[in-house]
């Protein structure tokens, strides 16, 4: 018998009917002679409702309790879905992510799974039950509770169907795919039949929130077929797999947009070697992960160094800088916190010239200002004023043809 582990996302879960939904479409799987996993998210708004409860209580609440708090939310939809589940005779059980031993590492909030052991979930799917696993939540090597990052049911569901050798992993949520620009922002987006794993890393680390990225990540390693559908409507949804079973792959995939982001610039940096690492370090030591680099040619032995960062290490970074401007001789520190980055993604940019070309012609017709660059080997990001981020993604969407008229 096959297993497919199904994911449903917050959406999918907030009202009372849409879970009976969930129940129904479960149970649909369950008929075609399938054995089900189900990773659910909290209801639509709840983590962030407890997020803002914890921060009514203390502005720095313990990264433990924080996340005692937050995997509740989890907690209370496996409980209430299987219920449903239940009540329309379907045979099920509920887990947290300790019940069933969803191991990680004590990084709280941004946990990493290391383990999961399989045997108690395997024994209730050859007892015929629907198992209904809280996403998002782990327990480190001393029994604390941790949780994923934001997004992170979709990792659980991918880790699941890894640990089950499950046949897919289908994440249903409140979109009927992946689409070639967040649908929110480009109405004519298109949704796409397929892509590489490669590309889906790409566009999720670079900002389409649609999967989280290290769910990509672990599907790519372990070659799992991953599936991106409506929980609303019927339909084929994304496919995300290897890059050699699509059959003709894209010249450009789709356009991400990540408008969490800063940029901190050094002026006057004594161009002399370590000056990047002396940057540097100290921002790494405080935890602040770095995003874009760019350092300026020397002049006169001077030289200019720019890098971004989340926006919430902003002050944070700044802080930091101003100290290390001192320590290195440079002129002064200035910052920006109303950027935002727009990416071009493609497998097929790997063959083809010209697609930076094409991305700076469209953005300067439409006189938007680029403030950074970054390419690799499938994607070119830019770094523009926040206020242009809707026309900015709307152009490249449309300069690269991606939509429909
Ligand atoms: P869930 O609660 O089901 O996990 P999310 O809100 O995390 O759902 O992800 C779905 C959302 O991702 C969509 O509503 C959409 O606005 C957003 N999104 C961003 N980029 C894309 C994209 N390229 N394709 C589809 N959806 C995207
Ligand atoms: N509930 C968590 C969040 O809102 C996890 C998830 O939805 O995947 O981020
Ligand atoms: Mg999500």
């Amino acid at each position: 018998m096959t297993l497919i582990v199904h994911k449903y996302g917050g959406t999918s879960l907030g009202t009372a009917e849409r879970i009976q939904a969930v129940a129904e479409r479960v149970i649909e799987t369950k008929k075609q002679g399938h054995q089900v996993v189900v990773v659910v998210s909290a209801m639509s708004g709840e983590t962030n409702r407890l997020l803002s409860l914890a921060e009514s209580v203390t502005k720095t609440p313990s990264p433990r309790e924080l996340d005692v708090l937050l995997s509740t939310g989890e907690q209370v939809t496996i409980a209430l879905l299987t219920m449903a589940l239940k009540e329309k005779k379907c045979d099920a059980v509920s887990y947290t992510g300790g019940q069933v031993c969803i191991q990680t590492d004590s990084a709280h909030s941004k946990a990493r799974i290391t383990n999961i052991e399989v045997e108690r979930v395997q024994k209730e799917l050859q007892q015929g039950k629907v198992v209904v696993v809280a996403g998002f939540q782990g327990v480190d090597e001393h029994g604390n509770i941790t949780t994923l990052g934001r997004g992170g049911s979709d990792t659980t569901a991918v880790a699941m169907a890894t640990a089950l050798n499950a046949k897919e992993c289908r994440i249903y949520t409140d979109v009927d795919g992946v689409y070639t620009a967040d649908p929110r922002i480009v109405k004519n987006a298109q949704r796409l039949s397929s892509l590489t794993y490669e590309e889906m890393l790409e566009m999720a680390s670079l900002g389409s929130k649609v999967l989280q990225t290290r769910a990509v990540e672990f599907a790519g390693k372990y070659n799992i077929n991953l599936r991106v559908l409506s929980s609303f409507e019927e339909g084929p949804g994304t496919l995300i797999t290897k890059e050699d079973e699509i059959m003709e792959a894209a010249l450009i995939s789709g356009i991400a947009h990540n408008s969490d982001e800063a940029k901190l610039t050094v002026i006057g940096v004594p161009d002399k070697p370590g000056i990047a690492s002396h940057i540097l370090n100290p921002i790494a030591e405080a935890n602040i992960e770095v995003d874009m680099i760019v350092q300026n040619v020397g002049l006169n032995n001077s030289t200019d160094f720019t890098f971004t960062v989340h926006r919430n290490d902003y002050g944070k970074a700044m802080l930091i800088l101003k100290k290390t401007a001192k320590d290195i001789n440079a002129t002064d520190v200035i910052g920006d916190n109303k950027i935002v980055k727009i990416s071009v993604v493609g497998v097929g940019m790997r063959s083809h010239a010209g697609v930076a070309s094409t991305i700076f012609k469209a953005l300067a017709d439409k006189k938007i200002n680029i403030k950074m660059i970054s390419t690799s080997e499938i994607k070119v990001s830019v770094v523009i004023d926040e206020k242009y981020l809707e026309s900015g993604v709307r152009t490249l969407h449309m300069a690269f043809g991606l939509g429909t008229e």
